[in-house]
């Protein structure tokens, strides 16, 4: 295996210890520490039965009261708390997608930000209706923009990316009334529903959530995703780097941290500046160096394969490396504690969007028109803090592993394309991959997403999932949080082939890829979307009928929720490592681990003991194969 070993979760975890060794040497408080402070949980809220929307309550439920004072029960009661949470992601997504738009819009051949993957603009502009011929392609971009923004509050009508999906699904989204209308419309009808008074009936309540998951995976983050390519470029495959070691000792280092590529662009762009480098070469640095945490660090990594520093529950050890010149932020996933963390080191911790204000930072609004300025002057912070290192508190863990990423869609389809035969196959298709899995060399395919929860073991539920998965033939789409820790491990180096049971080693050897295939950021799971639905149609199975499953082992957040919903709405298995507070209602539960079945033709999974989620999604991919007689 020419010196090819996986980073384990335990050296991972004496680079932490060592490097709290530091944070304890400056008083720096840590999630560690803050977990011990909250633990035990409240019952009450685990299982989702307290409710607090209206100021009669807080109301709780217990033998003794089993109704709220307005009467609701308890399947009322964990109906409404999840129906929230899950507006509370799809909201989430769903702006950053419309800032996107806003950020198409205000592309210009001389302005910050350009059309960059023509074909693909002029590929959405068809789908929707948008005249092309002898057009400028900025006026194009910007009737595109225009009309995605509409997507967010039209009156009538559905979301216009459904009709990507096989008429099937589109179906059973309209039969159901699930087909997402418009993207707000969904969120604040959900919040409508859950007010004191409206709904307490949990169908309706699940519905909600599965509708308001819709109109996030494909309405807001489609959106996201697509013209985040259009501007920045589709991801194709690239080599990077992955875990705290990608930080330089020598180099002035800034992190982006967050998830909107339009911030992160700009500040590698500036990064690149011949007069920044020559005024990072006067401080006394050999160059400018930026990593990433979290799904920025996955936009960027997919797209110029700038290097990953680590995954949600890594971002505060960047700053305890001693070695963060910047930590640059704009929205969602970020601690707020990194403003008291920085202050006890010399790392500027920047925000810059005001969507996400915080103590002990430094904010620098940053906005499409003054872009390239404001990037350069938190370019140019950075480098001017790097004579500020205090030397003896740098420490930066020797660990890092190379990685390939940048497997879009598109760079899935073209990596496929180099095992078709040119003679006979089509090319451009997914065929290859459902041929693989109609012979059985690859068993199916887990899509592993979602983030880090100190309920779970950091990163273990990812990797070790992962390492059970390929050696039983089962290849991994990865995004958001999963994907760092596969890449920080070394499953995305091409040399983890040899981890793989036989058919998908050979398949990797094949079409030279590593055998967990990194798709971009949360919003990126739209990718995985449009993917299952181009299986569906190049097999002629239903999406509810391919060997594949959806899996989220270390979810945490609201955002998380909604993609659970939206991709089991898809009509995917979808595999929990932590359980939703939704353990206090049979009903609702019952509901999201069977009933949904009946709806949608798939369901979550909750299972805690990870080497039995792994056995239980095995377990599912070959029923699959079975009942398709594959
Ligand atoms: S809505 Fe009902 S259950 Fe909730 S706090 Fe008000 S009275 Fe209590
Ligand atoms: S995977 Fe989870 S923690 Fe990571 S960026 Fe996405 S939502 Fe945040």
């Amino acid at each position: 295996m020419d010196n090819f070993k996986l980073t384990t979760v335990e050296e991972m975890e004496t680079a932490t210890e060592r490097l709290l060794e530091t944070g304890a040497k400056v008083g720096a408080d840590s999630w560690q520490q803050r977990v011990k402070n909250q633990t035990p949980h409240c019952k009450f809220g685990e299982e989702g039965t307290c409710c607090r929307i209206c100021s009669m309550g807080p109301c709780r439920i217990t033998p003794r009261a089993p109704k709220g004072i307005c009467g609701c029960d308890i399947h009322g009661i964990v109906g409404r708390n999840y129906l929230r949470f899950t507006a509370g992601g799809s909201a989430t997504h769903s702006d950053h997608g419309r800032e996107i738009c806003h950020t198409l819009y205000n592309a210009s051949a001389d302005g910050n930000y350009h059309v960059t993957d023509t074909e693909k603009l002029l590929k959405i502009a068809k789908e929707w209706d948008i005249p092309t011929e002898d057009r400028d392609i900025y006026d194009i971009a910007h009737e595109v923009a225009e009309a995605g923004l509409m997507e967010y509050g039209k009156p009538f009508g559905y979301q216009r990316f459904l009709k990507r999906a096989p008429e099937r699904r589109q179906k059973i989204w309209e039969e159901q009334e699930i087909a997402p209308r418009a993207i707000d419309r969904e969120v604040s009808r959900a919040l409508h529903m859950t007010h004191m008074g409206c709904s307490s009936l949990a169908e309706a309540l699940v519905k909600q959530s599965l509708r308001c998951g819709l109109s996030d995976g494909w309405g807001g983050s489609m959106m996201g995703t697509e013209f985040s390519d259009v501007l920045f470029g589709t991801p194709m495959p690239v080599d990077t780097e992955a875990n705290l070691g990608v930080l330089e000792e020598d180099m002035v280092n800034i992190v982006v941290h967050g998830h909107d590529p339009s911030l992160s662009e700009m500040i590698v762009k500036y990064a690149e500046d011949p007069e920044m480098l020559a005024l990072a070469k006067k401080v006394g640095a050999k160059g400018i160096n930026i990593a990433g945490v979290c799904c920025t660090s996955n936009e960027v990594a997919m797209r110029h394969g700038i290097p990953m520093a680590g995954n949600f529950l890594q971002q505060e050890n960047v700053v305890l490396t001693g070695a963060c010149e910047a930590i640059v932020v704009d929205v969602q996933c970020i601690f707020p504690a990194l403003g008291p963390l920085s202050k006890c080191f010399h790392t500027k911790f920047i925000t810059t969007s005001d969507v996400a204000r915080m103590t002990y930072t430094k904010f620098i609004h940053f906005d499409c028109e003054s872009a390239g300025e404001k990037a350069k002057e938190i370019v140019k912070l950075a480098v001017e803090n790097f004579p500020n290192r205090k030397k003896d508190l740098v420490h930066i863990p020797n660990m890092k592993q190379k990685a390939t990423v940048g497997y879009s869609y598109e760079g899935i389809v073209k990596t496929l394309d180099t095992v078709t035969n040119s003679f006979v196959d089509l090319t451009g298709t997914t065929k290859p991959l459902v041929d693989c899995m109609r012979s059985g060399v690859l068993r199916g395919a887990v899509a592993m997403v979602g983030c880090n929860n100190p309920k779970v073991r950091p990163d273990t539920a990812h990797i070790e999932l992962m390492k059970k998965l390929i050696k039983n033939d089962v290849i991994l789409v990865v995004s958001g949080c999963s994907a760092q820790a596969a890449a920080k491990a070394g499953l995305m180096d091409k040399r983890a082939k040899d981890l793989c049971g036989d058919g998908l080693k050979r398949v990797c050897e094949l079409a030279d890829i590593p055998p967990v295939l990194h798709m971009g950021s949360c919003v990126d799971i739209s990718r995985m979307m449009i993917l299952v639905s181009e299986l569906a149609k190049d097999s002629g199975w239903n999406i509810d009928e391919l060997p594949v499953v959806g899996c989220a082992p270390e979810w945490m957040s609201e955002k998380a929720v909604s993609i659970g919903n939206y991709v089991v709405a898809t009509g995917i298995d979808t595999y929990l490592g932590v359980y939703p507070y939704v353990k206090g209602s049979e009903v609702v539960d019952g509901l999201l681990q069977e009933g949904l079945k009946d709806w949608v033709g798939a369901s979550f999974h909750v299972e805690l003991d990870i080497d039995k989620l792994g056995d239980a999604m095995i377990h599912a991919i070959e029923e699959k194969r079975e009942a398709l007689g594959i």
